[in-house]
């Protein structure tokens, strides 16, 4: 099913990237060539899977790399996203089951060193900016 209007049921168990070549529609987040992260549908609404937050990300990964300001300009809505959902796990839309076959978002894409950085150095950062909050917001007397 595509976009709907239709709401989201239960709690959001995955952010699940596409590339702008994926036919599904219904993404919450659009990240353009040039870095620029747009929300296109609210994360309240349901989009193309159910129980997840879909991010395109602008190209064809069958045939071209994402540049390196859209893959920071993810990782850094990657974060704000966990630190929303924090048992949120990230995947590709070719690991969803059941559906038509694809190869969402695309051959190319490095999905493997994200899943690297998502495992291994974003929890540090989510802990690092909640550090900071923190002493903002407790400030010494
Ligand atoms: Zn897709």
């Amino acid at each position: 099913m595509a976009s709907t209007d239709a709401p989201r049921r239960g709690a959001v168990k995955f952010v699940l990237l596409h590339h702008t070549a994926c036919t599904g529609g219904g993404f919450h987040y659009y990240v353009s060539k040039e870095g620029v992260v747009a929300p296109m549908l609210a994360e309240s609404l349901r989009g193309q899977h159910p129980s997840s937050i879909a991010v395109a990300v602008a190209g064809d990964f069958d045939n071209a790399l994402p540049s390196e300001a859209q893959l920071a300009a993810l990782r850094g809505l990657l974060l704000r996203l966990k630190r929303r959902y924090p048992a949120v796990e990230l995947g590709a839309h070719r690991q969803v089951r059941g559906g038509r076959r694809t190869t969402c978002p695309g051959r190319r894409f490095p999905m493997k060193e994200l899943a690297a950085w998502w495992r291994d150095e974003m929890p540090r950062m989510r802990d690092a900016a909640f550090a900071r909050e923190f002493e903002e917001q407790y400030s010494k007397i």
